[in-house]
């Protein structure tokens, strides 16, 4: 930590904003074993767009820590192709997010990024410092803006007034709770539920967009959470920190180990029509190592894990009605 102090959760008022997406369940699993008291909001109960609404709510509820794990996501396509959502929405969340954070004496406030704000042609692995030094990807720009925004205001934050924003940028990420809606999901979510679906139906191909040689870096939920709890705890300093596991793989490969883990034994077929996004975007994760944090959960495993979870909750899961029937 950059003082030395370590900030102590316990006994805090922490409130998880998203807790419905894949994110904030999974912060909330991990924080149900702190000593801490979990505040949530729900869609009906609040419009996180709405900053007199965000206002008086955190006037209301005072919580002592803020994790903002709201957010308007989506695979390559859906960032494509809906530019002004996901600038917008993004910017309003965190804009409210935070300035209210500021305004009712949060404690400490945890933004969550993403590793998409990098440049396109970083050097690999990504170290932190690589931010705004060149061109973004242009499928995901406009998210991108929206959390590099993000993570200025807490840094506006830290220099103006001595805040204890801190921000984390994870990689890919995937797990129980995704969005397997094939618009919209990223794509461990969708290899998960095509070949499911392929292998049920004894269809003799799946479709895997691009040309699977893009290089993608993977984390489980769940390791995200137990980083962010970490984080909270050990980190103060207006720098992010890069959170993923140090290792990528291309999309063929990782279609290869879905296939294995689903046990479908058709062919893949690559769409080279589809966007293959950036060629690599691996993180240097060397800051969060020398704090001495490691993730727990491989890939072949946290895969098997997934799809056990698709096939216990298919009818709940987002994007999802009755596909693994
Ligand atoms: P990205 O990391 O922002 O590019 O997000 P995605 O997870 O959506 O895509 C990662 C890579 O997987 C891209 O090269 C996609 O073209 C490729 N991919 C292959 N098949 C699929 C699929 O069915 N859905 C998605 N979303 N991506 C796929």
């Amino acid at each position: 930590m950059a003082d030395g102090k370590r900030f102590d959760l316990a006994g805090k008022r922490v409130f998880v904003a998203g807790h419905r997406g894949m994110v904030g369940a999974a912060l909330l699993r991990r924080l149900s074993r702190e000593p801490v008291a979990l505040v949530t909001a729900s869609r009906d109960e609040l419009d996180l767009t709405r900053q007199a609404d965000v206002e008086a709510w955190m006037a209301a509820q005072r919580p002592q820590v803020v994790i903002v794990a709201a957010a308007k996501v989506g695979g390559i396509l859906a960032n494509d192709t809906w530019p002004v959502e996901f600038l917008e929405q993004n910017l309003l969340i965190e804009l409210n997010l935070i300035r209210s954070a500021f305004r009712v004496g949060v404690e400490k406030l945890l933004f969550l990024g993403s590793s998409c704000i990098y440049p396109k042609h970083s050097p690999q692995p990504i170290k932190e410092d690589y931010l705004l030094t060149g061109p973004l990807e242009p499928t995901n720009e406009w998210y991108a803006l929206a959390k590099i925004a993000g993570i200025k205001l807490c840094q506006a934050y830290r220099k103006q007034h001595g805040a204890e924003f801190i921000s984390a940028m994870p990689t890919n990420l995937y797990g129980p709770g995704d969005n397997f809606d094939l618009a919209t999901s990223h794509v461990v979510p969708a290899l998960v539920r095509k070949m499911h679906e392929a292998k049920r139906e004894g269809a003799a191909s799946v479709a895997v967009w691009g040309t699977g040689s893009p290089r993608r870096e993977f984390l489980h939920v769940d390791d995200l959470a137990d980083a962010c709890v970490f984080l909270l705890e050990r980190w103060s300093g207006s720098e992010p920190v890069n959170v993923g596991c140090g290792e990528d793989v291309t999309i063929r490969e990782l279609a290869e180990l879905v296939r294995a883990v689903v046990g479908y034994q058709g062919e893949l077929v690559f769409d080279p029509t589809k966007p293959d996004g950036t060629p690599r975007k691996l993180l240097d994760v060397s800051r969060l190592a020398a704090l001495g944090w490691r993730p727990r959960i491989g890939l072949r495993e946290g895969l098997a894990g997934t799809y056990a979870w698709f096939l216990a909750n298919a009818a709940a899961a987002r994007g999802l009605a009755g596909a693994a029937a």
